[in-house]
């Protein structure tokens, strides 16, 4: 027990809240006849609940693989993930994926279709609860007028809105965007990023989202996680509360950036070689 913090004090313990989503030392690695890839190394990061979580590192470094991981579609070769205290091993409605690829949205399928289709059958929602539910998440994301549309007649920046109205009216514990915008063109993209801040100062969701670009971490995040060139390792975890698409441009977010430009590339390369090893049976 420890003492008061002056007489008389009535200290009422708050219980340390563990953090929502834990990736705790994830080693993960693709095997092929004869080789393993290491895509990352022995990673660490927390994210608590309503992060803006950003993974941030060049092509290769094993962003999308962690990704997958958290969402249950790869195992760790090492270390283990946790959402809410219990190991993730499976895909779940828990953790759900936005992807960079337009065709994430099945053809045959409505707007509202696609909206619908999770829900009914990962959430068991009854028609009329799951068509309420799938018009008001599209009417967030602006799309409540193109419900009877097919994804085809929309453009990438009106099919990623309806994946992300999908993946938020499941409302899964994290959700997960690996490059969203990066197909988009650069008017879009910023529009977009926009759009998912303002949809997260709305509905308050927790978000871990994947970038190989500096200034979309920094306009997104409110914290973020440097990653090494392949395999992935932790090369840092930084605050980035203070900046916004606002602040894009000016001189204190410059600096940031080519901070982070250097701690990204310009840190002393690791001596060992663990990237890929030969298989020895
Ligand atoms: P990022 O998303 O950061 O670009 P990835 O997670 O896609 O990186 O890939 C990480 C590493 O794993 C890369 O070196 C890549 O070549 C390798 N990799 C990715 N997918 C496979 C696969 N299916 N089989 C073998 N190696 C893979
Ligand atoms: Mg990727």
């Amino acid at each position: 027990m420890s003492e008061p913090l002056h007489p008389g004090a009535h200290l009422r313990v708050i219980p340390a809240r563990p953090p929502l989503l834990q990736v705790d030392g994830v080693s993960l690695e693709y095997r092929t006849p004869g080789r393993v890839v290491r895509a990352t190394h022995r990673v660490n990061f927390d994210v608590h609940g309503a992060d803006r979580f950003v993974l941030l590192g060049p092509s290769g470094c094993g962003k999308s693989t962690l990704l997958k991981a958290v969402a249950g579609f790869v195992p760790p070769a090492e270390g283990e993930i946790r959402l809410e205290g219990r190991r993730v091993d499976a895909p779940g409605p828990d953790c759900i994926v936005v992807f960079q690829e337009f065709d994430q949205l099945p053809p045959w399928k409505t707007v509202k279709q696609n909206v619908m289709f999770p829900l009914r059958h990962a959430r068991g929602m009854g028609r009329a609860e799951a068509t309420d539910v799938a018009m008001h998440y599209l009417d967030k994301v602006g799309l409540a007028p193109f419900a009877e549309a097919y994804p085809h007649t929309l453009s990438g920046g009106m099919k990623q809105r309806v994946a992300i109205a999908r993946a938020l009216a499941m409302r899964p514990k994290v959700l997960l965007m690996d490059e969203p915008f990066a197909a988009l063109d650069a008017l879009t993209r910023r529009r977009m990023q926009e759009e998912l801040l303002a949809l997260w100062e709305d509905a308050a969701f927790t978000l871990l989202f994947v970038t190989h670009s500096i200034e979309e971490a920094l306009v997104v995040g409110s914290r973020i996680l440097l990653l090494s060139p392949h395999p992935g390792r932790v090369r840092a975890e930084l605050n980035s509360h203070a900046f916004n698409l606002a602040s894009q441009g000016g001189a204190e977010f410059q600096a940031a950036a080519q901070r982070i430009h250097r701690m990204l590339f310009e840190a002393p390369v690791e001596a060992e070689n663990i990237g890929e090893r030969a298989v020895h049976a």
